[in-house]
C-alpha cells in the first residue's frame, strides 16, 4: 500500500497548538510561568547536589537551554579578582559516553576560543555528572531577528560563521549540527560563537586526538554489534529520555495532511561504496548520533528505505501519478550488486520489491549501510542524506548554505523534514531532481524519482520568498487555487505567508516548511526590507549561496574560499 511507504511530513501547522492560545488569559500565562520556575528552581538544585563544587564558585541563577543531551545554565562567578562573571554551565546527561564528553571538551579547548568558536573556562566532574563551563555570549533567538536583520548583518553574519568553520575545519573537526542554534549571535555586540561540539567528529587527520578514537570506534560500530564499549547510545537507550529528533520522527499520523506532505524514497547503497568492509550493519550505526536509537532507526528504515539489489524496474512513475496525489516519490539505489553481508539475507537474493512502494521481508532482512547521520534532518548535506561513508568538512558548508539560505529568504526553518529521505525531496525542490540525482550518482548512490523537479534560480526563489517579487502570474493551474493555503493558515491571517509554499509547490509536490506556529516568519513588507538592503542584493550573494549548496560535496565551496568569496569583499578578516 502507498500509505504504508508514504512519509508523512509532520504538519507543525497543523498539529501544534497556537502559540498564542494563552495570551488571552494572564492568569493561566502566569500560573504556567510559576510553573516553570519551579521546575527551573529544583534543576538548579539537583545540579548543585550532583556537582557540589559549584556552590562554591557560582551562582546559577537561570536555565537557559534544554536538550536532550544537556542542559545549559546560567551562573554568575567570581572567578578572578575584578568584576562578576556571566558564565554559562553545560549539563551533560549523565549516559553521555566518556569519550565523546572528552572529545567535545577537546575540541573546545584546542579549537575554542578564537575565531568565533566558543572555549572553555573550566570543566568539573563527580562521578558521571559533568559540567562544562564556558564564558556567557547572549544572544539573539534567530526567528526574533530574521525579519529585521539589514542585508549588511546578514554579510556580517555569514561571514563570521565562515570564520568559525574555517578554524574547526583546519582542527580537522567536522562539527555535524551547525545550525543558528550553534551559531550563538549577539547582534548589538556583533559577537558571535560556534557552540556544541557533542557531535563533532575527526577528519582523517584531525589534529583532536580523542575524535580520532571516536572515529574509529564508530568503524568497529559498523562491523559489529556486539562491541561492549558503544561511544554512544546503549545507556541512553535505557535511560528513557526522548531522544532529540524522535519525537518529532517517525509519526504515523494519517489524516490531517496538507497535499504536499509525501514524500517515497528509498536507498540503496551504491556499488562503489567502500563501506562494505566496515559500513553494512543489521542496524544503522548509533554512533555520533545524538537521537540515536536503534528501534527508531528499524522502524524508520522499515517503513520508507529500503536497501535492495536491483532486481526489476516498475514504472513507479506512472504508478505514483494514477493515485493523482501530489507526492515526489523518490528511491535512492544501489547501482548495482550489494556485497554479501553476516547477516542472513545474501545480498545476491533478488526480489521483487525494487521500484515499488513496498518493503518486502527479504529486504528487511538487509543490513542497512552504516555512515555517520548526526545532526538536524534540514540542515543535512546530501552526502548525509544519502548515507555516504565519506563524509567531510564539506557537510559543515553545506549547512551553512541552508543558514544563508534562511537569511535571504526570510524563511526559518528552511527546510523541515522529519527525516532524511523527505530531506532530500526538499533539496530536489530547490537544487532539481536531475542534478540531485547525477550527484549522488557520483557518489556511488542512485535514485529514483518519481517526477522530476527542476533546479530554482536562488535569487528569484529568495525574492519571491521574501514578498519582493509578484507572483501570481506562472502558477500552474492546478495549485493556484489551493497552494500553501490548505488547510488554511487559521491562526495566521497573513496572506503572504502562503506564498513561499506556492511557489515552491508549485514546482515539486512536496512541502517545504512554510510557515507554523513554532514560528516560521516569511513575510517581508518591500517598504521596509528595502530600506535595510534588500532591494540591492548582489549576484555575489546568490553565487556564494550556490556554492555552498553544491551538490557535489567534493566542489563545494570551503570555508577558507567562502572568506575569500567577492561576496565578502568590503569585510577585512
Ligand atoms: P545541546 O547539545 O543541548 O544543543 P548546546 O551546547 O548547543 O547544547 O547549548 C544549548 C543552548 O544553550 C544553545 O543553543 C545556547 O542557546 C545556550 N548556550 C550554550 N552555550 C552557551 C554559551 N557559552 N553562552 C550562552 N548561551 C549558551
Ligand atoms: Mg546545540
Ligand atoms: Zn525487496
Amino acid at each position: 500500500m502507498e500509505a504504508s511507504l508514504g512519509i508523512q511530513t509532520e504538519e507543525p501547522m497543523v498539529f501544534s497548538p497556537p502559540r498564542d492560545r494563552f495570551r488571552t488569559d494572564d492568569s493561566l500565562k502566569k500560573h504556567e510561568q510559576n510553573f516553570k520556575l519551579a521546575g527551573v528552581k529544583k534543576d538548579i538544585e539537583k545540579l548543585y547536589e550532583a556537582v557540589p563544587q559549584l556552590s562554591n564558585l557560582f551562582k546559577i541563577t537561570d536555565k537557559i537551554g534544554e536538550g536532550t543531551f544537556s542542559s545549559v545554565y546560567l551562573a554568575t562567578a567570581q572567578l578572578q579578582v575584578g568584576p562578576e562573571e556571566k558564565i554559562a554551565l553545560k549539563h551533560l546527561i549523565p549516559t553521555s559516553h566518556p569519550v565523546r564528553i572528552a572529545a567535545e571538551l577537546q575540541c573546545l579547548t584546542v579549537a575554542g576560543g578564537q575565531d568565533n568558536v566558543m572555549g572553555v573556562k573550566y570543566c568539573f566532574r563527580k562521578n558521571d555528572h559533568v559540567v562544562i563551563a564556558m564564558p556567557y555570549l547572549e544572544h539573539e533567538s534567530f526567528l526574533d531577528i530574521l525579519n529585521s536583520l539589514s542585508f549588511q548583518e546578514v554579510r556580517e553574519y555569514m561571514f563570521n560563521l565562515f570564520k568559525a568553520l574555517k578554524r574547526i575545519h583546519h582542527f580537522g573537526i567536522v562539527h555535524r549540527d551547525v545550525k543558528p542554534s550553534n551559531f550563538l549571535y549577539n547582534r548589538r555586540l556583533k559577537k558571535y560563537a560556534l557552540v556544541d561540539f557533542g557531535l563533532a567528529q575527526g577528519t582523517h587527520d584531525t589534529k583532536i586526538e580523542l575524535l580520532k578514537f571516536v572515529q574509529s570506534k564508530a568503524q568497529q560500530e559498523g562491523g559489529s554489534q556486539n562491541k561492549s564499549h558503544r561511544i554512544t547510545g546503549s545507556k541512553s537507550l535505557l535511560s528513557g529520555s526522548t531522544p532529540r529528533v524522535l519525537d518529532q520522527q517517525f509519526t504515523t499520523k494519517p489524516s490531517v495532511k496538507r497535499p504536499y506532505t509525501s514524500a517515497h524514497i528509498q536507498v540503496k547503497q551504491g556499488k562503489d561504496g567502500k563501506e562494505g568492509s566496515v559500513g553494512l550493519s543489521a542496524q544503522r550505526s548509533v554512533f555520533g548520533e545524538r537521537n540515536f536509537n536503534t528501534h527508531s532507526s528499524i522502524s524508520h528504515e522499515s517503513s520508507a528505505v529500503k536497501l535492495v539489489k536491483q532486481s526489476k524496474t516498475v514504472d513507479v512513475i506512472s504508478r505514483k501519478l494514477a493515485t493523482k496525489k501530489k507526492t515526489i516519490s523518490t528511491k535512492v539505489l544501489n547501482s548495482g550488486v550489494i556485497k554479501r553481508t553476516a547477516s542472513s539475507c545474501p545480498a545476491s537474493l533478488t526480489c521483487d520489491c525494487y521500484a515499488t512502494d513496498k518493503v518486502c521481508s527479504i529486504c528487511l532482512l538487509r543490513r542497512q549501510q552504516v555512515a555517520p547521520r548526526a545532526g538536524t534532518p534540514g540542515f543535512r548535506a546530501p552526502e548525509v542524506l544519502t548515507k555516504c561513508p565519506n563524509q567531510t568538512t564539506a557537510i559543515d558548508m553545506w549547512s551553512a548554505g541552508v543558514i544563508f539560505l534562511s537569511l535571504l529568504s526570510g524563511r526559518y526553518p528552511f527546510y523541515k523534514a522529519s527525516d532524511d529521505l523527505t530531506a532530500l525531496a526538499q533539496i530536489m525542490t530547490i537544487r532539481g531532481s536531475r542534478e540531485t540525482i547525477q550527484a549522488a550518482k557520483t557518489l556511488g548512490k542512485s535514485i529514483l524519482c518519481s517526477k522530476e523537479v527542476p533546479a530554482q534560480d536562488l535569487r528569484k526563489l529568495c525574492e519571491q520568498l521574501r514578498g519582493l517579487e509578484p507572483q501570481t502570474d506562472k502558477l500552474p493551474s492546478d495549485t493556484q487555487g489551493h497552494a500553501s493555503c490548505d488547510p488554511p493558515l487559521s491562526e495566521n491571517t497573513d496572506h503572504n505567508a502562503c506564498l513561499p509554499q506556492m511557489s515552491q509547490a508549485q514546482l515539486t509536490g512536496t512541502s517545504l516548511q512554510t510557515g507554523d506556529s513554532n514560528g516560521l516568519r516569511g513575510h517581508f513588507d518591500a517598504h521596509t526590507t528595502n530600506s535595510r538592503g534588500w532591494d540591492q542584493v548582489p549576484d555575489e550573494a546568490y553565487d556564494l549561496l550556490d556554492k555552498l549548496l553544491d551538490l557535489n560535496p567534493a566542489s563545494r565551496i570551503t570555508a577558507e574560499a567562502a572568506l575569500l568569496h567577492p561576496f565578502f569583499k568590503e569585510i577585512s578578516l
